[in-house]
């Protein structure tokens, strides 16, 4: 396990695991593996360990094409994604507020 430092004023940044870009952790939404599925946990609330992604379909796809997410979640076989592709529908009209604009 890494330990990671930062000063208090320096936003906590995570990779999306589906293109692969560095983004604020706020505007990633978690996903963690329950069971068999990936379990979207936009609270960060769930226990295991955790991958972030862009709420974005286009991510999602791209996570699926690279089976991004068994690595990342460090799961052996293959996962759900249903539960988390009826999410990202829901969100896809959030707006998504990247930095630096
Ligand atoms: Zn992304």
């Amino acid at each position: 396990m890494r330990a990671e430092q930062h000063a208090p004023d320096t936003p906590v940044t995570r990779t999306c695991v589906g293109c692969k870009e560095r983004a604020v952790k706020s505007s990633l939404l978690r996903l963690v593996a329950a069971g068999d599925a990936i379990q979207p946990d936009p609270s960060a609330r769930l226990p295991g360990r955790g991958a972030y992604l862009h709420p974005s379909p286009a991510c999602l796809d791209l996570a699926r094409r690279r089976r991004a997410f068994p690595r990342a979640l460090r799961t052996a076989g293959p996962l759900s994604l249903d539960s988390l592709a009826e999410y990202l529908c829901g969100v896809s009209d959030l707006e998504i507020v990247l930095p630096g604009q």
